[in-house]
């Protein structure tokens, strides 16, 4: 580089160096993010592992056979799977454990039976770079198909790093297994035996940048759910229906948008018979029930103690009566199984109304707090009526 050969055995220090910087900051950043604690661990034993079974490859002459080539070789070769395994937990894959397999067996066997029959060191080279260019490409085929949800620059530089690794040892397994001896001779400044050193060091910075910008990114989505959500219950609470009611009601297109109302009835009675915990499992039983029985673009949510909301968006009157009358006559058939084996029964009242949508958007917040207010006048009269039952809103609301 710049005119001057690299010293082979500089860099790959400085690389054993740096790899073990990157496992300490694996586990340490795995401490304080316990949801992708396995996946940082794996990504901390794969910088290690790699690392220093880079360093001792190239010590090939200054140390015995068996560290520099025995261990050296097992030690890459397990890096590069657990470097998968990091992805495949940090973006949920659940790989098939033959993917992992068929490139490790063809590794360590080269290795084994070099050891065992002394076969030459070119056996070992071509098996090992072969195993690791596998390995790398399912890595970059996990990366592509995340990238597919979510386009990043870092994912897309990393996807780029692996497949150039993949075909820098793809090379290297070809120049080992057809090549001239010394082309990949260990300690060497020839491009064949730096190439991929150098794909590899590129590989790992990326690659962990990758990982602790994805740990950060899920952690920071997870903690801006659960904000949320209501903890008891899992629904959105007040504050985040609110909030997303009206930014569905402001942003979608839709002719029409209706509200179902839901209070559960005598719930104190359940409270005072039964006791807190009972009324709580009743509370999440009957959230469950709700949650199971909408659409994904629906928003359910804790409108109070006992009182759920669920927004329609693109529904009319005939829609939301038949969810509210479901739902009602559902709640009035289940029980609910408590820890200590008792069971509770509850029934639900149900107001729903209809409104349809006004294309200003600035109408969304008044729109919402009416329909709120309709569905809560006819949940009144369910209640009056005798409960057990849905009502609708006398009439559906027009934009003013
Ligand atoms: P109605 O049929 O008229 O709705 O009667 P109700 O008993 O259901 O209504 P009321 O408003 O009298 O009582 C609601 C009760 O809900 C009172 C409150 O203690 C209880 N509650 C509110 N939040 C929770 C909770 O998170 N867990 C439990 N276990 N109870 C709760
Ligand atoms: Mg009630
Ligand atoms: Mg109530």
């Amino acid at each position: 580089m710049f005119g001057k050969p690299l010293d082979s055995y500089t860099l790959i220090l400085s690389m054993a160096m740096l790899s073990v910087l990157l496992t300490a900051f694996s586990l340490i950043t795995a401490r304080s993010m316990p949801v992708r604690r396995t996946a940082l661990h794996a990504w901390g034993l794969a910088t290690l592992l790699s690392g220093v079974g880079l360093f001792l490859l190239q010590m090939r002459h200054e140390w015995s056979w068996f560290i520099t080539s025995f261990i050296a070789n097992t030690l890459v070769l397990l890096g590069a799977a657990y470097g998968l395994l990091a992805h495949d937990r940090l973006l949920d894959l659940k790989l098939n454990r033959a993917r992992y397999a068929a490139p490790l067996v063809l590794g360590f066997a080269s290795i084994a039976c070099t050891h065992l029959f002394g076969l030459p060191q070119r056996v070992i080279v071509t098996a090992v770079s072969a195993a690791m260019g596998g390995l790398f490409a399912m890595n970059a085929i996990a990366l592509l198909q995340s990238a597919r949800t979510q386009w990043r620059l870092i994912t897309a530089v990393s996807t780029a790093t692996m497949l150039l690794l993949t075909a820098a040892l793809l090379v290297r397994a070809f120049a080992s297994a057809f090549g001239a001896a010394d082309t990949t001779r260990y300690g060497s400044s020839t491009a064949t035996n730096l190439g991929p050193f150098l794909l590899d060091l590129i590989y790992t910075l990326n690659c962990s940048l990758w990982i602790f910008d994805t740990v950060h990114d899920q952690q920071r989505r997870s903690a801006e759910d659960a904000a949320q959500r209501d903890g008891l219950t899992g629904l959105f609470n007040r504050s985040a229906f609110f909030e997303l009611a009206a930014a569905t009601l402001a942003r979608q297109p839709m002719k029409s948008c209706a509200l179902v109302m839901l209070d559960i009835d005598h719930f104190k009675r359940i409270n005072d018979s039964m006791g807190h915990a009972a009324g709580d499992s009743t509370l999440a039983h009957a959230a469950r029930q709700i949650s199971s029985s909408v659409r994904l673009l629906d928003l359910a949510g804790r409108y109070g103690g006992e009182e759920f909301c669920i927004l329609l968006p693109g529904c009319g009157i005939d829609e939301a009566r038949e969810l509210a009358e479901r739902l009602v006559a559902d709640a009035a058939r289940q029980s609910v199984r408590l820890r200590d084996g008792r069971t509770a029964s509850y029934t639900l009242s149900a107001g729903y109304a209809v409104a349809e949508v006004p294309t200003q958007p600035h109408a969304a917040d008044e729109l919402l707090s009416i329909l709120l207010e309709r569905a809560d006048q006819a949940l009144y009269e369910a209640k009056h009526l005798g409960r057990n039952r849905a009502v609708g809103a006398r009439q559906a609301l027009a934009p003013a």
